[in-house]
């Protein structure tokens, strides 16, 4: 049986997996005020290349925090960003996928395959009303065949993925994702309208779909772009899911994720509108910031938790170029704006929890020390041993900067706030 995903989910996490706990405090803290937002714990593959850890950690993690904190409601763990070639460390542990297929789009599906698709959706082509869109969305059977010939392979390489992991599985009892969002090129609505007809032509139950949205989504910092354009696009693609349901027999709870959902503080009050006037659910991914929340909590510590924390940004300066070349896409870092590694050296605990805290009023805020140190987390990893300890000897502040971080600038603003 099909597992049917809660409709505010919300994916947490972090590089070391220590924090579980102070996570889960922060959806403990929405529940008391009325609203269930379940936790998706989340590391990506590429994280644990990096910190060289298992995924069977994460849901030990995971587990321990619901023991230890007695969460009642549900709660996942996600291979997050997986493909047939690294899903199968994650298949016992996991029950929730996140299926990578951007890498996928525009590779050539079979042109049989592709026309026949267009011969079966004939109601793609023309002039498509959707309820809760001004403007109906124009076609002709051209646009469809090119957009199922971009998107085609991609989906079918999703089914490959998805069939794989049933089968293992033994049965459907895991959440779907399907996520098309490390690309360049944003998809439109109504590219997503062909896209969750592919998905459904396919056999896939789909339960949550990351396109790309316009503008950027850089890694730990807020979104940059037309926040307008985004606020319709976001609005639009909840109607076009409404409508794939209801016409291509996708899961009812079907809904958007917005991948580096962290800190894109702009967009949650476009985000919050579009899921309450439609009535739907949404999944937020915002798991990568909490290794920063660990760095402040050890830099507001003081003493050699300050000490570690200046040390993670002086070696993290030194290999900026290697740390920063996986993520190149989604960073923006201007070196001429990072402080000297000589400079940090001299700060205090409240000059560097002010340089690194995501306080855009705050002129001592600096968004290219974040991003640096966001993507340093190497750094800490090399550390091993010696920054695990730091982390319980400095358990206090780093748990209370943990759910703070998560509570107050996230899932306030995103679910609970009026
Ligand atoms: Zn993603």
């Amino acid at each position: 049986m099909l597992n049917e995903i809660e409709k505010y989910t919300f994916g947490v996490g972090d590089r070391f997996a220590q924090q579980a706990r102070p996570q889960l405090r922060a959806c403990m803290m929405a529940l008391d005020r009325g609203v269930c937002v379940n936790p998706v714990w989340n590391k990506s593959h590429r994280e644990h290349l990096i910190v060289g850890t298992q995924p069977p950690s994460v849901r030990a993690a995971a587990d321990e925090a619901v023991r230890a904190l007695q969460w009642q409601e549900g709660y996942y763990v996600d291979a997050d960003h997986i493909n047939l070639d690294t899903v199968d460390g994650y298949l016992d542990t996991s029950d929730f996928f996140t299926i990578d297929v951007a890498y996928a789009i525009g590779r050539k599906a079979e042109p049989s395959a592709v026309d026949a698709l267009v011969r079966a959706h004939p109601e793609l082509i023309g002039t498509i009303r959707i309820d809760g869109i001004d403007e109906p969305i124009k076609t002709t059977r051209e646009t469809v065949e090119r957009c199922m010939g971009q998107f085609l392979f991609a989906v079918q390489e999703a089914g490959r993925i998805y069939r794989h992991i049933r089968s293992a599985k033994g049965g459907e009892h895991f959440v779907t994702e399907v996520s098309m969002d490390e690309t360049d090129d944003p998809q439109t609505p109504a590219e997503l309208l062909v896209i969750l007809a592919l998905i459904a032509s396919e056999g896939i139950p789909v339960q949550t779909i990351a396109p790309k949205f316009t503008g950027r989504f850089n890694k730990g910092v807020d979104y940059v772009g037309d926040r307008a354009q985004f606020s319709k696009e976001f609005s639009d693609d909840i109607a076009v899911i409404r409508h794939a349901v209801a016409h291509y027999g996708l899961p009812p709870g079907l809904k958007l994720s917005v991948h580096s959902g962290s800190d894109k503080f702009s967009i949650y009050p476009a985000i919050r509108e579009g899921i309450r006037r439609f009535g739907v659910g949404v999944h937020v991914k915002t798991a990568g910031t909490n290794w920063l929340e660990e760095l402040i909590g050890l830099a507001e510590a003081g003493g050699d938790g300050l000490g570690l924390a200046k040390e993670v940004y002086s070696k993290a300066h030194a290999a900026s170029a290697a740390l920063c070349e996986p993520y190149a896409a989604v960073i923006d870092i201007d070196p001429d704006r990072l402080p000297s590694p000589r400079e940090v050296g001299s700060w205090d605990s409240s000059q560097y929890t002010s340089a690194l805290r995501h306080d855009q009023s705050c002129p001592e805020y600096n968004p290219h020390f974040r991003q640096l140190l966001h993507v340093g987390y190497k750094i800490a990893a090399k550390i091993g041993d010696r920054y695990y300890r730091m982390l319980d000897e400095c358990e206090e502040s780093i748990a209370r900067n943990v759910t703070e971080n998560l509570f107050d600038r996230h899932i306030e603003p995103l679910f609970l706030a009026t």
